[in-house]
């Protein structure tokens, strides 16, 4: 981290060197002051793309269009961005242009938040223009500028003031809020990839419980491009109302005093992105194909969205029992989804305050739970019962599958083959 900092300080002397004026500038400098790990290390300098490709040995032309080169040094690499300005906004996405400026200042001032606003010099002196330090030392999220305007010039900077004030508990100023609420529609002009790129970051993050609570109160999430399906749409929109409403309330045993944000304060308390989304999801009433469907609008992957959605899905399909057919349900569903999948709405639960003694026993005393971990295969069966291969070996390792996982019979082949044959009487019988 230090070492990434003092590489980045030793590309701004060799530019100083050279007769240009160099800066370590935006995420990185707020962070270093703050005492967070660094990300991206991003320098702004007065040299022209040209001229910095030619100081740098190691360089790729990033986007030299809008003045970055990332320069490669010992294995990290370091955008290096010309001073520049931006010119207008006409679609609440990208300047229409930008052009290059001979002072840092000028080029802070384009930058969103006033701690994202802050160079810092090779003497070792902060240029703030805009008061960043005292926007950390208070924590406020604070624009640059009048927040309304700088909404309006790009719209994913409502997300980004979400971002950080719930990954830095920091409160976002009364007139940021208002800038939010007024230009909240302008939302559906930013392309999904980026909303859910921001979104997925804040479900990562140290404050996810924050994140969403601004997310649902501000009313953004509906307002993005696509329409999201009306189940999520709907208890998003009775949050903002209302406050939540939402199923989880009854697991727990979390007192919802303290704010709105009720059993949000749940998210936080699980250790993946990717078991916050299900628990969020569950806790909103959307159910696995549902998940799928807002998964799909948002661009987020394949493997990811179908974990989730069969958490969603598990959860769902246990309605269906009682308490006296609940272990039944349980073992019926690891079955279709996956041991793994079983224990990840455990940890949900658990982390809601749920106690899931009896539902970890379950799982315990199940042997198998795939067709896979069978003391049978397929073709044994069929060599066994003398029946040639066909669509009733899978029907009936399925049926072999659930005595097995429910402990009705043991997992072995002696076991296995005699019920096979009893059961293969019973099919032909009935037919
Ligand atoms: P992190 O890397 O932790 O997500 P960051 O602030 O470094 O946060 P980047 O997207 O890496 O975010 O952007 C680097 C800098 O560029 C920011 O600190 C900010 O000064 C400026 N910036 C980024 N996005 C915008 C934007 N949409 N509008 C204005 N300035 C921006
Ligand atoms: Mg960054």
């Amino acid at each position: 981290n230090d070492k990434r900092w003092t590489e980045g300080l030793d590309i701004v002397h060799r530019l100083e060197h050279n007769g240009h004026r160099a800066y370590l500038v935006g995420g990185c400098v707020r962070d270093k002051l703050l005492g967070r790990p660094l990300h991206d290390i991003d320098i702004a300098t007065s040299a022209k793309p040209e001229e910095v490709l030619g100081l740098f040995s190691r360089t790729l032309p990033t986007g030299l269009k809008h003045g970055t080169v990332t320069v490669m040094e010992e294995g990290s690499s370091f955008e290096v961005t010309t001073f520049r300005q931006e010119g207008d906004y006409t679609d609440a996405r990208r300047p229409d242009e930008v052009s290059f400026v001979l002072d840092v200042k000028e080029d802070l001032a384009r930058r969103d938040f006033t701690f994202n606003a802050m160079a810092f010099g090779s003497d070792g002196k902060i240029v703030d223009p805009f008061g960043g330090q005292d926007a950390l030392r208070a924590g406020v999220v604070q624009c640059v500028g009048q927040p309304s305007e700088r909404f309006g010039e790009d719209a994913l900077r409502m997300l980004r003031a979400i971002r950080f004030a719930a990954e830095f508990g920091f409160d976002i100023l009364p007139d940021v809020w208002e800038g939010i609420i007024s230009n909240r529609g302008k939302l559906a002009q930013v392309a999904m990839e980026r909303v859910s790129a921001e979104w997925d970051k804040m479900m990562a993050g140290g404050g996810p419980e924050q994140a969403c609570h601004y997310l649902f109160k501000s009313g953004l999430l509906v307002n993005v491009k696509e329409s999201l399906p009306e189940s999520f749409r709907g208890a998003a929109e009775r949050y903002r109302l209302n406050g939540s409403d939402w199923h989880w309330e009854e697991w727990g045993a979390l007192d919802s005093d303290e704010s709105s944000s009720g059993n949000l304060l749940y998210l936080p308390l699980l250790p993946d992105a990717d078991l916050r989304w299900a628990a969020l999801l569950i806790g909103m009433g959307v159910n696995g194909s549902d998940t799928l469907k807002l998964f799909r609008s948002l661009r987020i992957s394949g493997k990811r969205a179908e974990r989730i959605a069969a958490i969603a899905d598990f959860h769902e399909s246990l309605s269906a029992y009682d308490e006296s057919t609940m272990r039944h349900g349980w073992i019926k569903n690891t079955i279709a989804h996956s041991r793994s999948i079983a224990e990840d709405l455990l940890s949900i639960r658990e982390a809601c305050g749920e106690t899931v003694f009896a539902e970890r026993e379950w799982l315990t005393e199940m042997s198998v739970s795939s067709v896979a971990e069978l003391d049978v295969k397929g073709d044994e069966l069929s060599r066994y019962l003398g029946v040639a291969p066909g669509p009733w070996i899978s029907v009936l390792l399925q049926r072999l599958l659930e005595e097995a996982a429910s402990g009705r019979i043991p997992n072995d082949k002696g076991s296995l083959l005699s019920e096979a044959k009893s059961a293969m009487r019973n099919m032909t019988e009935e037919r």
